[in-house]
């Protein structure tokens, strides 16, 4: 369960964030014989890191600097691309229709990124070093409430605080087995924890994905509501409250900023980074939607994917999630939830989810942890 009156302040607030200074990044190409050369203009010098992966074949362009903003984007037209706005900085991912073996520098005045793409196969040996120095993504996961705030009540008394916590905890445990993944946990034991303070944690960690766990309750103890339910951060939330700050510009004055023209606001919210963020955690919510359905069988009962701007999601450039696992108030549900089985299997399907996001092939590790799991469900159908 989560509180809905803060939506429409916290998607201010949101772009409030958004709004200071950001610095124009122009990304231009030209095509030589041997090689494709990409011109980015940055306005200064930043850190960058180039590398590639394959299947598909990328290239990623990492700017660590927060205050940039791809304003336009000219690729070759066999390209398609993504950009990802991210707590340090923005991400361009080229995906390129064959490997490409790139080579990055700096020309000064005016100062250009140039990445130039030469055909021809990177050597394994080089990505094997590659693989070394691999930074981990950092999953920030999120147990909803705790200590004197005990979310919903269950039937049987079961509480909501401590079964988000159960299933936060075993997904934090697979991510944790999976070397490609840090998770942070927002809380670790029964206590409280504001909404905002979650979102500051999200920030501090320089979260890649925020990923929020409930269990609903329903109007007076409904025992037949039951589902799981899946919040991605909203898209037409942002685009109507872009709406009413393009029309009234003395409420776009007081809450972005003294001088936000009519230009200015819509600039900063057809961001390219705004957008990516929103489209972003769509797709996540979509991945884990088919997880669990993957993974659960006819132990879920899917309602949907719905979006909504609410404080826990408010984690500027971070793709964020909130699920609701099932009703604690539904008698078969709330058996299911209070299982370490059921716990482990949801958490697992999320696990998977976020695998797929970042299009990753499971890993070997926690493959067994998956296996187990079936021996036991084996064990019960017995
Ligand atoms: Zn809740």
């Amino acid at each position: 369960v989560f509180r809905r009156s803060l939506s429409t302040f916290s998607l201010l607030l949101f772009l409030l964030s958004l709004a200071l200074a950001y610095q124009p990044v122009k990304v231009r190409y030209g095509v030589h014989k041997e090689k494709v050369r990409i011109v980015l203009d940055l306005p200064k010098k930043v850190p960058y890191r180039v590398f590639t992966l394959k299947s598909p074949y990328r290239v990623v362009i990492d700017l660590k600097s927060p205050s940039l903003r791809i304003k336009s984007l000219r690729l070759p037209k066999s390209f398609r691309y993504k950009v990802g706005k991210h707590p340090w900085g923005v991400r361009l991912v080229l995906l390129t229709p064959r490997a490409y073996k790139p080579k990055a520098f700096y020309v000064e005045r005016p100062t250009r990124l140039v990445v130039d793409l030469y055909r021809g196969k990177a050597r394994a040996v080089k990505r094997k070093k590659r693989k070394k120095v691999f930074k981990p993504y950092t999953i920030v996961v999120d147990p909803g409430h705790g200590g004197r705030d005990p979310g919903a009540i269950g039937y049987g008394g079961i509480r909501e605080k401590w079964v988000n916590l159960r299933i936060a905890k075993y997904l934090a445990y697979y991510l944790n087995k999976d070397p490609r993944f840090k998770a942070v946990l927002t809380r670790r034991g029964d206590y409280f924890v504001s909404l905002r303070r979650r979102a500051l944690i999200a920030k501090r960690h320089k979260a890649d994905l925020f990923i929020s766990i409930h269990a609903d309750a329903a109007p007076r103890k409904n025992p037949r509501a039951r589902g799981t339910t899946i919040y991605a951060l909203s898209y037409r939330g942002a685009v109507s409250t872009k709406r009413k700050l393009v029309k009234d510009s003395r409420l776009a004055r007081k809450l972005l900023s003294p001088d936000a023209t009519d230009y200015r606001v819509r600039y900063i919210l057809s961001d390219f980074g705004v957008r990516a963020t929103l489209e972003n955690s769509t797709r996540l919510a979509r991945l884990i939607a088919l997880e669990m359905k993957r993974v659960l069988k006819r132990e879920v009962h899917f309602k949907g994917i719905r979006r909504r701007n609410f404080l826990v999601l408010k984690v500027p450039g971070t793709p964020a999630v909130l699920v609701e696992v099932g009703y604690i108030t539904n008698p078969t549900e709330a058996r299911r939830l209070r299982s370490p089985r059921f716990q482990k299997k949801v958490a697992y399907a999320i696990y998977r989810a976020i695998v797929r996001y970042f299009n990753f092939k499971p890993y070997r590790g926690v493959y067994l942890v998956e296996r187990s799991l079936r021996r036991s469900k084996a064990k019960v159908a017995r």
